[in-house]
């Protein structure tokens, strides 16, 4: 299987740098365990040492010093194969035991806990994973139907969402398992689930305190403010 989206640079590394808040480096977690090509990027940033992350605050960090890390590291880059899954395929017919019919969670996300799966409008269910390290931390498993189109809609903060199950589209392309959609709070989208199955993610929020947007209402119900 090939993975066509893929995290950013700038996401690996605050990833390897342990800046990343626990429920999107969790939603990363998963998306490295079936993507060579980031985690060969991860294992690049994580050469780096930790002396030159330290001065890479995300706050105070200026396009051009982001550049000249980007460069740094090109200048040692490997030649990385992005074709290359070690994931199989999963359809219908095939989704991974125990997310809807008793199935278990990924195995970066094992020593976490799963909610129940809630209704929280039409064609739309989630759960919430509580995470270890972060009992206030925002993860949740997204069920959405075949065929479902969800309202166009903005974020405030990074939306990050990695596809489990089946697959969706947007205005960005095609989003299969193993596929990680990273949406910027200045991106529209209006995703819409393709009609052979239903689709389950795992989505986070970045700086998502402002829980007004569409992602927002999905989840309120669910987080503690
Ligand atoms: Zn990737």
């Amino acid at each position: 299987m090939t993975i066509h989206h893929h995290a950013t640079d700038e996401t690996l590394m605050r990833y390897a740098a342990g800046q990343l808040p626990a429920a999107p480096a969790r939603v990363i977690d998963v998306h490295l365990s079936g993507c060579p090509a980031c985690r060969a990027r991860v294992e690049q940033f994580e050469a780096l040492g930790g002396a030159l992350l330290e001065q890479i605050e995300p706050a105070a960090m200026s396009p051009g010093a982001f550049a000249a890390v980007l460069r740094a590291i090109d200048a040692t880059d490997e030649k990385i194969t992005k074709t290359v899954s070690s994931l199989s395929s999963v359809g219908c017919a095939r989704a991974p035991a125990m997310l809807p019919g008793g199935i278990g969670l990924p195995e970066a996300l094992r020593d976490c806990e799963m909610g129940p799966w809630r209704w929280i409008g039409i064609g739309v269910r989630a759960s919430v994973i509580t995470l270890p390290e972060d009992s206030e931390a925002r993860l949740m498993l997204l069920r959405v139907g075949a065929g479902r189109k969800l309202p166009e809609h903005g974020h405030f903060g990074t939306e990050f969402t990695q596809v489990l199950v089946g697959s969706f589209a947007d205005e960005f392309g095609r989003y299969m398992p193993g596929d990680l959609s990273e949406m910027g709070h200045e991106i529209e989208h209006q995703p819409i689930v393709d009609q052979e199955c239903e689709c389950i993610c795992l989505a986070a929020l970045d700086g998502g305190m402002r829980l007004t947007g569409f992602f927002g209402r999905l989840i309120q119900p669910f987080v503690k403010l």
